[in-house]
């Protein structure tokens, strides 16, 4: 495995890649590596093949965290995450820093971002407003300087995944994205970088987002429900959890995210948990 920190000589490599018709895989990440982001490293190599080359990027972008968010003290292990590449079977992981993805930007002369207006104006969109700007804006950098064939994204951020969606059939990336499933806990809790920052007792309660997605997936099994009378259950649900604090719930329809009144089998519902500081994340079909 080769460890690449310049965009440069990243670029460099994925142009050499593009002329020897190698098949790239991009996974990208912002580290504190869990079993989940693996998988996405497995998927991304059995879709290139033993000759191709996955690309695994870890970068902890500031324009993806709102101003009172946790940028600062988001966790990092490099050194660790370097170990879990390797033995993942990583060809090439990709460490820049800021100054290589956002050149200028301290000095106040970077100012192009992209922007997808319609899918990100929702949940994460509206909770966090600036935070899909961040990450489609650095996604298409990492497309631009990795050159892959296919990308790896995580269900665990399903909007994430519907925006970059659309963001690459708008802009015309030439890059097939492939969604992976979630992985969880033994207990059911979505695997997340953020689960770090639970104490013991927010960890045992955190488990209530995937509760709350198997009792919505119960209620609609034998008809439909209206979404106010189950977003108002699920509050009364939520309770049993008392260090939760429940940000937004909401039910969707999977392929526009526009909200559905009528919950049931095939809907998509997400929610967002605060269990103190920390701010955790769920989705699933229903
Ligand atoms: P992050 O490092 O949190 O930005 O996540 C990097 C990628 O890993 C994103 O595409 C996430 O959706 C994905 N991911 C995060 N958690 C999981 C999980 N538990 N299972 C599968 N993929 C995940």
């Amino acid at each position: 495995m080769k460890i690449v920190s310049s965009a440069a000589a990243m670029q460099r490599l994925a142009l050499k890649w593009r002329r020897t018709g190698t098949r790239v895989g991009l996974v990208p990440t912002m580290g504190y590596l869990h079993a989940g982001h693996l998988s996405l490293v497995q998927r991304a190599r059995q879709s290139v093949g033993p000759k191709g080359v996955v690309v695994a990027s870890i970068y902890v972008n500031p324009t993806q965290f709102g101003p009172r968010e946790d940028l600062a003290k988001y966790p990092r292990d490099l050194p660790r995450d370097t170990r879990l590449c390797r033995a993942a079977g990583v060809d090439i992981l990709f460490t820049p820093d800021d100054a290589e993805i956002y050149p200028g930007k301290a000095a106040g002369i970077y100012s192009t971002y992209v922007v997808e207006e319609s899918l990100s104006q929702t949940m994460e969109g509206a909770a966090r407003p600036t935070h899909f700007r961040g990450v489609t804006t650095v996604v298409a950098k990492l497309f631009n300087l990795v050159l892959p064939e296919v990308a790896v994204f995580g269900q665990k951020d399903f909007q994430q995944a519907a925006v970059l969606q659309r963001m690459t059939a708008d802009l015309n990336f030439p890059i097939q994205l492939i969604i992976a499933p979630t992985l969880r806990e033994p207990n059911g809790l979505a695997m997340s970088s953020r689960n770090q920052y639970l104490n013991a007792e927010e960890r045992a309660q955190a488990t209530i987002l995937f509760h709350a997605l198997e009792a919505s997936k119960l209620a609609v099994k034998r008809q439909p429900i209206s979404a106010v009378r189950l977003k108002s259950d699920l509050r009364a649900f939520l309770t049993v959890a008392p260090l939760a604090r429940l940000d937004y719930v909401e039910f969707f329809d999977p392929a526009t995210l526009l909200p559905v009144a009528k919950v049931k089998h095939g809907t998509h519902m997400a929610l967002a948990v605060y269990f103190g500081k920390t701010r955790l994340i769920d989705n699933a079909t229903l």
